[in-house]
């Protein structure tokens, strides 16, 4: 899973989906992969500025493997990529710059919110409905050539802004360096901001990331899975980092595989003595977190139901039930909280509940068995809000065909053999449709989308790319695409990022049923 949301991985994956839907996937900024795309990045920034000599762009280099802010730094121009040796070592992504983000006391702020990925097949995503905003901790300004190498006014990051002097540490959940989301969406209600949009907006950006993000996941783990085994079963808390833009739209900085989940923090007590103390802010957050994973990924829970259903009646009667119990355990835990707050010396804020609107309230465990139990804070969105997402899911069921049709576990790689199985499997194979014409449609397909990628090459796509580097499912992408109406000209848009995205007409993409029967009746050619 690390793997599959690091920097270069998830660029990939969201600018398949930009080439698909580029209205829907406007929320992540515009990326190249380096070294690969660096020749490409050149062209790019070099035809806009031509183009717009008043474009004044930044950029922010992050390497792929980095975290906590190390090794990210500001340009103005491609030729101010450092090192050129360097990058072939270290991979990294070259991102256009959210140059105005939203200010609260004229600090930069990003939020990390907590999602849990329940299960990919079928999938269900959970939201926390809190979060953590992080703050800088120098006063903003645009970036000018002057400030870019201000981390503490650029960069959100605990980890840095912790060793700036400015660094306040909470002592409640709305004041300081590290505040609670909610708090912060309290205080724009109170400037007038519509923030149910704001979270609906949110909560789209968490599902069509996702939905981004599962095809692969999906290959990849069945490709472990021994012939004859049932599908992956997984679950993994994802740490969400989102930046909101003056204008309030939310923008995807990064998708982190392993949230930190500390609830304390270094404090120095004295000159050179420090000491690990509970942290309100993070405690706040991250317990509602784990509480409610384990509580929805328990094992043993449907076990007990299904094999004792009478006892576990019976003891609904004589204990009291899950809930009450949660409710005790939430009251614990705020008795907790509040002898902190009394410990430090000041009033506990009260929580803020985020708004619910028609999106954003997803309901306490939505249409999912636990719905008996009272949701505390993740609120489930997948599959609750489907029917609004499903038409993105367009490569996830090139990944369902691949998974489902090939016939084989155990692999990412589609050779001859693998085809013919696949045509038999999906019956495709009849009078009009020879195995030895499969075989030759097998060569073709293989050879227009080799060609393609020849074409694209600069683009940094290789073979299966859209699948992650280790298979090569492109046939079966191929040969679904053509089956509903795409032309070769259309794919290779899709497979190359040759041309600007603004260059691009954006277009309503069809809405495709999958059924067997449109694969008998669609031509393929
Ligand atoms: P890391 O994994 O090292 O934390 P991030 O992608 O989260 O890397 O970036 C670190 C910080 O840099 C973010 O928290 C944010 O403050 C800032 N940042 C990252 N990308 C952008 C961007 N495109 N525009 C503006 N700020 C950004």
């Amino acid at each position: 899973m690390t793997e599959m949301v690091r920097k270069i991985t998830l660029s990939r994956a969201v600018r398949i989906m930009q080439n698909l839907f580029p209205e829907e996937y406007n929320f992540y900024p515009r990326s190249w992969i380096l070294p690969d795309e660096f020749q490409l990045f050149v062209a790019q920034v070099r035809m806009v500025k031509d183009g717009d000599p008043s474009w004044k762009p930044t950029f922010i280099v992050k390497p792929d493997s980095g975290c906590q802010g190390d090794g990210i730094y500001l340009i103005k121009d491609p030729s101010d990529i450092r090192l050129a040796g360097t990058l072939q070592s270290r991979p990294a992504v070259v991102q256009e710059y959210i140059c105005k983000p939203l200010l609260i006391d004229k600090l930069k702020f990003d939020i990390r919110l907590y999602v849990l990925l329940k299960s990919l097949e079928p999938l269900e995503i959970y939201i926390a409905k809190d979060g953590l905003s992080r703050f800088c901790t120098e006063p903003y300004q645009e970036p000018h050539p002057r400030n870019l190498h201000h981390i503490f006014m650029h960069l959100t990051n605990y980890s840095l802004n912790i060793h700036s002097g400015n660094f306040v540490h909470s002592d409640s959940t709305s004041t300081g360096s590290k505040r609670t989301f909610s708090s912060i969406l309290c205080r724009l209600s109170s400037k007038g901001v519509d923030i149910k949009k704001v979270w609906s907006d949110i909560i789209s950006l968490v599902i069509k990331t996702v939905i981004a993000l599962t095809p692969e996941l999906r290959v990849f783990y069945q490709s472990d899975i021994p012939a004859g085994r049932p599908g992956p079963t997984c679950f993994q808390i994802l740490g969400f980092d989102i930046l909101l833009m003056k204008n309030l739209k939310p923008i995807l900085l990064e998708v982190n595989a392993n949230p930190s989940m500390r609830i304390e923090h270094e404090q120095e007590l004295s000159p050179g003595v420090f000491e690990n103390v509970p942290s309100l802010v993070d405690e706040e957050v991250k317990v509602a977190v784990i509480r409610d994973t384990l509580r929805l990924m328990d094992p043993f829970k449907k076990k007990r139901e299904n094999h004792f259903p009478d006892i576990y009646m019976d003891r609904k009667h004589r204990f009291p039930p899950v809930s009450d119990r949660m409710s005790s355990l939430k009251l614990q835990l705020s008795k907790l909280s509040i002898v902190r707050s009394q410990q430090l010396g000041k009033p506990l804020a009260s929580k803020e509940e985020p708004p619910d609107s028609d999106l954003a309230s997803a309901s306490a465990g939505g249409a999912s068995p636990e719905g008996h139990l009272p949701s505390i804070c993740l609120k489930q969105v997948f599959p609750k809000y489907a029917k609004q997402f499903n038409y993105l899911r367009l490569v996830d069921r090139m990944a369902n065909l691949f998974i489902r049709f090939l016939g084989i576990k155990g692999t990412m790689k589609l050779g001859p053999t693998g085809f013919r199985t696949f045509i038999r499997n999906c019956k495709l194979s009849s009078g009009s449709l020879s195995m030895a014409a499969v075989d030759i449609l097998y060569i073709d397909i293989t050879r227009r989308w080799n060609s393609m990628t020849v074409v694209h090459q600069d683009s940094g796509l290789r073979p299966g790319s859209s699948f992650g580097p280790r298979c090569t499912p492109s046939p079966v992408a191929w040969l679904f695409l053509r089956s509903h109406g795409w032309t070769t000209t259309r794919l290779a848009g899709l497979r190359g990022a040759a041309q600007p995205l603004s260059a691009r007409k954006p277009r309503k993409p069809r809405k495709l049923l999958w059924t067997r029967r449109c694969w008998k009746h669609t031509p393929i050619y």
